[in-house]
């Protein structure tokens, strides 16, 4: 009898492969092993075995594999049952849903470049023959591809080699796709140890008699380590607290009184510190954590619904001690890892060595290590906290997911495939694993509130802040009255300045919220109206001061600035809209002698990015923070007094049936980072539509109306939580093949589903990079079976790909678009 395996490819296809094998191959093999097969006229590709059977595959000649890759499985039944789920629901393929669930080091192919671990230490004992060949070519030459490695080795089956190599961390593999991750190093110092002693200690200050600064350092530290004799001291904060500049503290090491030592300041790695207990719970947590409890006897997702800064955290740590107590694993969904490195010291204080963490900039290498601890069930691997991706790791015996922030967009994935939402993900995955889901916010997404009224959820409330502390006051500032009034300077209406003029002379701090989005600075001719355009997307350039440039956020294409209209060359140009950087400039005239920092994309590239920014503010060197979205997302500041959001009107106005909703979720949200101690924070919000609903049940903290109204516009509307969706997003480069491969989809969708197809309609931005697109939408309704829909779909897709005239045409699904 023959023996055949069923393989995943790493492919956008639909279906999964057979290979041939031999009975002892056949005996051998289990699912979710590596493969290493061949594909195509010459391709190599690594697989993963989802299935080891005896049916002949019989349209088609299978192929013997190259060889086993694996000894044990490298991803579990459950993953592949996960997979399984993924590609259905959200209409794509297993194999790209495995390219995104796995490492990209697991998945060796013929063009894969394989380079030497920077700084490598080998051992050339530990090597085999082959091993070490390959070491001594990496050498010579800085990288090397599979098919060459075959060349030097001779031999056909490489990839084991290589694969070891990795595991021994000599060799990394598509490192130039991904930065090198390099913790971040800060400068130390302490005493010499020379002058540890009282004697030591008074015959050094006897010697710095005729350097008073210097003394004066030596002072302070001495001051200094009397509070905490253990703790490391900055170099930076000994020269800030004895109020020298750090060349009077160089100067010292030179002379060897002081010593300096660099250590790695990364926090999102553990670094060895006191684990303590966790905090108990005040009476009111205590109460939603008691609610918690019984709610998981009846259901296995709890919505907990707490407003910002009650306490959420604590409580989930709580219900995390236990899951840890009986050796489950648990998994911490976060929206955003790099701003919340104030969460991630926090578990590691109680946690210690279990908190792992799965970073999306994190280093190919790095990425296998996590994924292996989670993989062996290490002890190492007990808390997993991490962005949308991390559901996709090898869990052992999950007994718990937390969705922080559920409500937040971000774990919508959009491109590429598979475009899954990790909140809801989250929920089956925790289905599948018989474990528990907690999704916490102050702001529940509608539909997360929808599920919980309609008993799929269970729900807990959390209505206090910690310690008493009163939510903000808010206050709506009528900026058309203002303008008509002349009291705006710029964009600031007099009561924020006046605000913000009072918090600093408390020595409190500012956050101003301006929301980016479709509003950044653009240009326009005063004479012709003239905007200039990307050439290459359907947008309007944007104003950057600068560096006096106009860009395009769509392509990055860039241009100086013109100093006339390039339509009808008048000199007479003028900005309209503003962005956070606007903002920034304007303040700056306000208050030119305090210090004020921003936080957009444009401030936060690079791996640091964030913290340099979030560090500087958390030490008072930044007095007032400008920022996008980015402020909003659970962030624990304790001396911001004032929020001001420049504009509501923008977040209001967006094209979208979330528009209101979102708009909701991002001013309380950055309402809530106000006021966290004891004192009442305050909020400033600018609008020209005072009496918007929306503003109205921010200002009064109203989520339940805000719910009731909304859900009643999407009843109306056909949108969810009463419609699913299902979007379809052409895309091509001949405007007109585009236009009639879209009437061609949307009709033939239409004798299914009729009027619940919208479109087809460009979106808001309708070309970009050159390429037009256009949008079809299916709106399918709760009684309508999901499943029959999709297959139907699929099955006009086919028709589509088979007319010729539309080969050029990319179709993306979407389904549940956010
Ligand atoms: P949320 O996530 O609900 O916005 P946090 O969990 O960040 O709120 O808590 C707000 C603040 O209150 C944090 O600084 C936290 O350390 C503090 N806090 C919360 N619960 C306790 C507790 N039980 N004991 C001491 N401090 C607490
Ligand atoms: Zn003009
Ligand atoms: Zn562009």
């Amino acid at each position: 009898m023959p023996h055949f395996i069923n393989v995943i490819l790493p492919l956008p296809l639909e279906k999964h492969f057979t290979y041939s094998v031999s009975a002892g191959e056949a005996e051998f093999l289990q699912p979710g092993m590596r493969v290493a097969v061949p594909f195509g006229k010459s391709k190599i590709y690594t697989g993963i075995v989802s299935a080891v059977h005896q049916e002949d595959p019989k349209i088609y000649e299978a192929k013997p594999i190259e060889q086993i890759l694996d000894k044990t499985p490298i991803v579990t039944a459950a993953q592949l049952a996960f997979w399984k789920w993924l590609a259905s629901y959200y209409m794509c393929a297993e194999g790209e849903v495995l390219r995104a669930a796995i490492p990209s080091a697991f998945l060796l192919e013929s063009e894969t470049i394989v380079q030497l671990m920077k700084d490598v230490e080998v051992e050339e004992e530990e090597l085999t023959d082959d091993e070490y060949l390959l070491y001594e070519a990496l050498q010579r030459q800085s990288s090397l591809k599979i098919n060459e490695i075959i060349q030097l080795l001779d031999k056909k089956t490489v990839l084991p080699v290589i694969n070891s190599l990795v595991e021994k961390k000599v060799v990394v593999v598509n490192q130039e796709i991904y930065e090198q991750y390099r913790p971040k190093m800060e400068k130390y110092v302490r005493l010499d140890p020379k002058h540890a002693s009282e004697e030591g200690m008074h015959q050094l200050l006897d010697e710095l008699n005729r350097a008073p600064k210097q003394r004066q350092v030596i002072f302070t530290l001495f001051s200094l380590s009397a509070k905490d004799k253990d703790k490391p001291l900055k170099l930076k904060t000994l020269a800030k607290e004895s109020r020298v500049s750090t060349n009077i503290i160089k100067s010292l090491v030179q002379k060897g009184v002081l010593e300096e030592y660099d250590r790695q300041t990364d926090r999102l790695q553990y670094g060895g510190g006191e684990v303590s207990g966790s905090m108990e719970l005040n009476e009111y947590q205590e109460q939603a954590l008691q609610e918690i409890r019984a709610a998981y006897e009846e259901e296995r997702v709890c919505l907990l619904h707490g407003i910002t800064s009650s306490g959420k955290t604590e409580i989930y740590v709580k219900l995390i001690e236990e899951m840890v107590a009986t050796g489950k694993q648990v998994l911490y969904l976060l929206p955003e890892i790099a701003l919340t490195a104030q969460l991630i010291s926090r578990l590691q204080a109680y946690f210690g060595e279990k908190v792992i963490v799965y970073h999306s900039k994190y280093s190919v290498n790095e990425r296998v290590e996590v994924y292996q601890n989670v993989l062996n069930n290490s002890s190492k691997a007990k808390v997993i906290v991490g962005v949308r991706s991390s559901v996709f790791l090898p869990f052992h015996d999950l007994g718990l997911i937390v969705v922080d922030e559920e409500h937040e967009s971000t774990f919508k994935q959009y491109d590429p495939a598979p475009r899954y939402h990790a909140r809801d993900a989250a929920v089956v995955l925790g289905h599948m694993h018989n474990a528990r889901v907690l999704l916490g916010s102050a702001t529940p997404a509608l539909e997360s509130y929808f599920n919980s009224e309609h008993s799929k959820y269970s729900l807990v409330n959390l209505n206090r802040r910690y310690g008493n502390v009163l939510l903000p006051e808010i206050e709506v500032v009528d900026i058309k009255e203002k303008h008509r009034k002349r009291r705006m300077t710029g964009h600031f209406s007099d009561r924020l300045v006046e605000e913000i003029r009072e918090t600093l002379a408390e020595k409190e701090q500012v956050i101003l919220f301006q929301n980016r989005r479709g509003f950044s600075p653009i240009l326009e001719c005063n004479t012709c109206g003239h905007s200039p355009q990307c050439p290459n997307c359907d947008v309007s350039l944007t104003y950057h001061s600068h560096n006096n440039q106009l860009r395009c956020h769509y392509c990055g294409y860039n241009m100086a600035l013109q100093k006339k209209c390039m339509a009808c060359g008048s000199p007479e140009l003028s900005t309209k809209g503003f962005g956070t950087e606007k903002v920034e400039t304007e303040l700056k005239a306000l208050f030119p002698d305090h210090k004020i920092g921003r936080m957009d994309l444009d401030t936060t590239r690079g791996k640091h990015g964030y913290e340099k920014i979030i560090t500087a503010f958390e030490e008072g060197e930044i007095e007032i923070l400008v920022g996008t979205q980015m402020l909003t997302k659970g962030l624990d500041f304790r001396n911001v007094r004032l929020v001001g959001i420049m504009n509501a009107d923008t977040l209001l106005n967006f094209p979208d049936f979330r528009a209101h909703e979102r708009s909701f979720q991002l001013m309380l949200q950055v309402a809530g980072r106000a006021g966290r101690t004891e004192k009442r924070g305050k909020v400033l919000i600018q609008t020209y539509n005072p009496h918007h609903q929306i503003v109205q049940q921010v200002s009064m903290n109203n989520y339940a109306d805000m719910y009731k109204e909304q859900l009643e516009e999407r009843r109306q509307y056909k949108y969810p939580p009463f419609y699913r969706l299902i979007r379809l997003t052409l895309r091509g480069r001949d405007y007109s093949r585009v236009n009639e491969g879209a009437d061609w989809l949307a009709t033939s969708l239409k004798n299914s589903f009729y009027e619940n197809v919208l479109g087809p309609e460009f979106p808001p931005v309708g070309r970009i990079r050159n390429e037009y697109y256009k949008n079809i939408l299916i709106k399918i309704p709760q009684k309508q079976s999901l499943g029959k829909t999709k297959g139907l779909i699929e099955k006009v897709l086919q028709s589509f790909k088979a007319v010729g005239a539309f080969r050029s045409i990319r179709v993306v699904v979407n389904v549940d678009p956010y």
